[in-house]
């Protein structure tokens, strides 16, 4: 089977056909660095991840490309409200470089804890002026941007079709009509947006370029199609980001570029839905501010958070809350003990008819549009099958190639900590614990008792878990 994926575009799940035979171009909207990424955020990036490396995974040489906005990115995403990055320097004191480099390594430190691997290339925007220049000027001398009020804004009336991810209501999408918006009296059609601004409404703006329009910066949108052309050529396959992207942002993004280029440019858009949280929408602003940093302070390891949102599908809101957390916490650490205890086992050789058979499990989820919850079903296929140790622990590193959530590598933390635990017993205890393990074998339960208490008064605490026997001192 043939991976297929929703494409937003087509509103259809479709093949996934690379235009060039066993290459991928892939671009993702990289995070504004203006704070630290929220779980929400990340969560489109876990997804993404997981489809570059499924991608991989298949045989397919991807090529992936990432923006960071350190530039031009307002509060709202139709061109009105604050400088997000200013608002950021002003509020912690330092300026907007600072800012920028802070948040952008604090990012990349986020997705390490959380297995996302950093895309082949990482574009700040604020490295490609030039090239934003270009293709503004192509734009205007085409007639599909204007100057007016000293900003330059794509004329959206001259497109055939604008709103293309057209799941949405045009009454709904129309940012001029958006309640709480003030209207830019500069713009031709209410949908125009800004591609470079020399008037700004920020007198104390620092990052500013001259331009053949005056001195000034780049709007929002303008900074992912140039990005995404000078790596990756005038055709990409495949566009990812969050939902609250497919517009304007990302509708934008295509304008400009298709009317640049002159063709279709991407063939995919890959749309991550919502973390939310029981109260609605997940924000840096109001409620907890939920980091992965907090997480761990609250004792969570990170991957946890992952494993939690390969339970459910992409295109589903997700709602998080930390009961729903602790189930996955609980689901976690079982499966990990159970692969500690494989590693234990004696091995044998790989049974390939087993082998397939499960795989087939993991690469039938996968291929139909990115099921993570299932492909995670097939690591408890995996789990409960009759084949031996070898044959398992072959498909669980090839599964973790995708899932990236520490399948072996944890449970060989687990298995080595529970082994120091046990060297670590004082040899009266070892010694009382084999006896204790003999009496439980021969069935004897008021000697195991006996001997269980035994332990318990040389100050050690005995547990039974699926491992088997756990001592470890009070
Ligand atoms: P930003 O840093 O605001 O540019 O956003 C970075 C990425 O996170 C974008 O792809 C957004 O679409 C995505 N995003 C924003 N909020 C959420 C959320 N609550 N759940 C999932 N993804 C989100
Ligand atoms: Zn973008």
């Amino acid at each position: 089977m043939k991976m297929k994926i929703y494409n937003s575009l087509t509103r259809t799940k479709e093949d996934f056909i690379p235009r060039e035979q066993g290459k991928v171009s892939m671009y993702t909207c990289g995070p504004t660095v203006y704070h630290y990424a929220h779980i929400g955020n990340l969560r489109s990036y876990i997804m993404e991840d997981i489809l570059e490396k499924y991608l991989r995974f298949t045989g397919l040489d991807v090529t992936r490309v990432m923006n960071i906005t350190d530039v031009g990115h307002l509060t709202s995403d139709g061109d009105a409200g604050d400088d997000k990055m200013l608002k950021g320097a002003k509020r912690e004191h330092k300026t907007v470089m600072e800012i920028a480099k802070f948040y952008t390594d604090a990012f990349f430190s986020d997705c390490a804890k959380l297995n996302i691997k950093t895309p082949d290339v990482v574009q700040p925007a604020t490295g490609c002026i030039d090239e934003f220049i270009k293709v503004i000027s192509s734009l205007i001398e085409k007639g599909y941007a204007y100057e007016a009020g000293g900003n330059i804004y794509f004329d959206t009336s001259k497109l055939g079709q604008y709103y293309v991810f057209n799941d949405f209501k045009e009454e709904d999408l129309a940012v001029g009509v958006r309640e709480g918006v003030e209207e830019d009296s500069n713009k031709r059609n209410k949908a125009d947006f800004v591609l470079w601004f020399t008037k700004s409404k920020f007198d104390d703006q620092e990052l500013k370029w001259d331009s053949p329009w005056g001195v000034g910066y780049p709007g929002w949108h303008i900074e992912c199609s140039c990005i995404s052309m000078k790596y990756l050529g005038e055709y990409l396959d495949i566009h990812c980001g969050g939902i609250d992207n497919a517009f304007p942002h990302h509708t934008n993004e295509i304008a400009q570029s298709e009317s640049y280029i002159g063709h279709k440019w991407c063939n995919y858009w890959f749309h991550v839905h919502h973390l939310n949280t029981n109260s609605g929408k997940m924000s840096k602003s109001s409620g907890e501010f939920l980091t992965v940093s907090l997480l761990e302070e609250k004792g969570y390891d990170p991957l946890v958070y992952r494993f939690f949102c390969l339970l459910s599908h992409y295109r589903k809101s997700l709602v998080f809350s930390y009961e729903n957390l602790d189930n996955a916490a609980v689901s976690y650490n079982k499966m990990i003990s159970k692969i500690a205890a494989l590693l234990g086992e004696n091995g044998g050789e790989v049974d390939k008819e087993a082998y397939d058979r499960l795989m087939k499990n993991f690469t039938d989820a996968l291929d139909n549009d990115l099921n993570t919850a299932l492909a995670v079903t097939a690591v408890y296929d995996v789990l409960r099958d009759g084949t031996n140790a070898a044959t398992k622990l072959a498909l669980l590193r090839e599964f973790d190639k995708v899932l990236s959530i520490g399948l072996i590598a944890n449970a060989e933390k687990l298995k080595n900590a529970s082994a120091n635990a046990e060297e670590e017993l004082p040899e009266e205890v070892k010694k009382l614990a084999e006896e204790r393990k003999a009496a439980r074998k021969e069935k004897n339960f008021a000697l195991a008792d006996e001997l269980r208490d035994k332990i318990t008064a040389l100050g050690y605490i005995v547990e039974e878990t699926r491992q088997g026997t756990k001592i470890t001192k009070k």
